[in-house]
């Protein structure tokens, strides 16, 4: 049950709750002052002396290389010595080759950079494997117009049978608008079409997909879904949040996603992964219990080639009920797979982000989850010993998450759950302070500053926008940060790019965005391996090159410490390793 992990911990914060600001309410716990141990900022654990017995030799070395290995102390060294998958000496090379015989591989570095294997603490790996297969992929940028949108589908529809699903995901925008039924009409009499924009929470459909799911002019709005409307009332065809989703994906038929097109899904991104030095990954978007079965199918089968922590979404107040024992009887756990707990979208996409201050874009006073609802699955998952996860991007959402972890922890002070914030864009100061406080650990993506800085200034006004992703804030209070990819929900899948976008803090038209939040190449570099690991429960076993822990690392073609910061997005592994197995080579 639970977080089964053991974590030396290190730090605590002991915090007295009646010190910090709980909106006005009472205690609920009767009867003297109540305590919450709260995690500070990890540090690594020493580990034992790296020694193999006498007469133990290593499976591996890595020699001659400029080792970075990202401990307490920010060591450097020269070689590596591995056995069974894991690091047994860091140190110099005559200490390495004294560990070796003739049946240990020697890989010779040539003095090129090797750090942890990166960490992607929050990706859909899952769903990257659906795009090109189940999906017709339409991501942004390479499909930039409406006219590439619709020559993408319209080849998949050739070859579909009429009356048939045609699903595509990856738009953003097309000239500052969205698509609706006007754009997908003209290519799909025949065919019911939905096209997912890259983050997953609005869609556009055409004419027909309207028709097979009822929605007209009289169909109201769905909870906290939307159907944007035409000047006559009638559904546009372009629609918000996942209660106005589901009208349609409760159509598709049930072998799209199947676990068999799960599996496959999961397996075919993880040599992409491999290739651009990831060795773990957090998918926060594991929705149906099939995608949670494909997962722990591969795990139990040994098909896990890259280590995944995974996350149930929940959309809906209802999905809660019978969930965890669900998940609890199908769970399975290995060093390959960890399922972490519950993840919940707060709000929407920025153009419906759930804000204190109104904002231009479709709507701004929404949010997903009812507060109460919310309060209720989160504490249900802390109270079973999970991690709960919250996707928030407007203030207020960010808010609403804050005040059901806050309310969980409050009710059940078990030690030291590391619930999560993911994404984090627009954050009160109140909002950071109280993060800091609860001990809750932020896993963003500066990314998102390169793909929609912009469009936060058009929507957020120029105040706002300037105030997004505050990372020097937060890593100077001693928050945790994690970053990461979000693929395919952003186009840049490698973590090259997340470092880059850390370090220079600009938007697509090269504006820059508050440059004093920037990190360096190393907080970056720190924020892509220890801090995922910390995020995973996982900071004693990866995470960072220090004896004991596992064999996951990336050797660099160029050190990504000392190349000029232009050049960062285009740095190339040659060779990642998971567990002292070679996952990837260049060629
Ligand atoms: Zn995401």
């Amino acid at each position: 049950m639970g977080q089964h992990h053991k974590h030396a911990l290190t730090r605590r914060d002991f915090l007295k709750l009646g010190g910090i600001a709980l909106g006005g309410a009472a205690l609920a716990c009767g009867g003297g002052t109540q305590v919450v141990e709260l995690t500070a900022v990890p540090t690594p654990a020493t580990q034992p002396v790296p020694t193999l017995a006498v007469g133990e030799i290593a499976d591996i070395i890595l020699v001659n290389g400029n080792v970075v290995t990202i401990d307490a102390k920010r060591t450097t060294a020269k070689a590596l010595a591995i056995k069974n998958g894991l690091i047994h000496f860091v140190g110099d090379d005559q200490g390495a080759r004294g560990m070796a015989s003739e049946t240990t591989q020697i890989i010779d570095l040539m003095g090129r950079t090797v750090t942890p294997g990166l960490i992607d603490a929050h990706c859909h790996l899952s769903a990257c494997g659906l795009l090109g297969t189940a999906y017709v992929d339409i991501s942004w940028p390479a499909v930039f117009t409406i006219a590439d949108m619709q020559a993408k589908l319209a080849e998949r529809i050739a070859v579909t049978p009429p009356g048939e699903w045609v699903v595509a995901s990856g738009w953003v925008t097309f000239e500052g608008r969205y698509p609706d039924k006007r754009d997908l009409d003209p290519i799909s009499p025949n065919h019911p079409v939905f096209v997912l924009n890259q983050g997953g929470h609005m869609a556009a459909v055409n004419s027909l997909a309207l028709e097979m799911a009822g929605v007209t002019a009289a169909t109201p709005d769905p909870g906290n879904g939307r159907f944007l409307r035409e000047e006559n009332g009638e559904p546009s065809g372009t629609i918000l949040n996942h209660p106005a989703m589901d009208y349609f994906r409760r159509l598709w038929p049930r072998d799209m996603l199947s676990v068999d097109v799960m599996e496959q899904s999961i397996l075919g991104p993880q040599a992409t992964f491999a290739a651009m030095g990831v060795t773990s990954f957090q998918d926060v978007y594991a929705r149906d219990m099939d995608r949670l079965q494909a997962y722990f199918n591969l795990a139990s089968r040994g098909e896990m080639s890259i280590r995944g922590q995974i996350m149930n979404v929940l959309e809906y107040a209802q999905e809660l009920d019978g969930r965890i024992a669900d998940i609890e009887a199908i769970r399975y756990e290995s060093d390959y797979m960890h399922f972490a707990g519950a993840k919940f979208q707060v709000d929407g996409a920025l153009e419906a982000s759930y804000t204190n201050e109104p904002h231009n874009g479709l709507a701004w006073n929404v949010s997903i989850w009812k507060p109460r609802d919310l309060e209720d699955a989160v504490a249900a998952f802390h109270d079973a010993g999970y991690q709960v996860s919250l996707h928030t991007i407007g203030d207020a959402a960010l808010d609403m998450a804050l005040d059901a972890i806050e309310k969980a922890m409050r009710a059940n002070p078990r030690a030291d759950p590391r619930h999560r914030i993911e994404h984090s864009i627009l954050n009160s100061d109140e909002a950071i302070q109280r993060v800091k406080d609860l001990g809750v650990i932020i896993s963003t993506q500066p990314t998102m500053i390169r793909a929609f800085a912009d469009a936060c200034e058009r929507i957020w006004g120029e105040e706002r926008a300037q105030r997004i992703i505050p990372t020097r804030t937060w890593l100077d209070m001693g928050i945790p940060v994690c970053l990461s990819s979000d693929a395919p929900s952003l186009p840049w899948w490698d973590p090259m790019s997340t470092l880059y976008a850390s370090i220079v803090r600009q938007s697509w038209t090269k504006k820059p965005v508050s440059p004093e939040q920037a990190l360096t190449i190393d907080e970056a570099m720190y924020a892509h391996t220890m801090a995922g690991a910390y995020a995973d429960f996982a900071e004693n076993k990866k995470g960072s090159l220090e004896a004991g822990k596992f064999a996951d690392l990336a050797v660099w073609h160029d050190n990504p410490y000392t190349v000029a910061t232009e050049d960062i997005p285009f740095l190339t592994v040659d060779l990642t390793m998971v567990g002292g197995k070679v996952l990837y080579q260049a060629g």
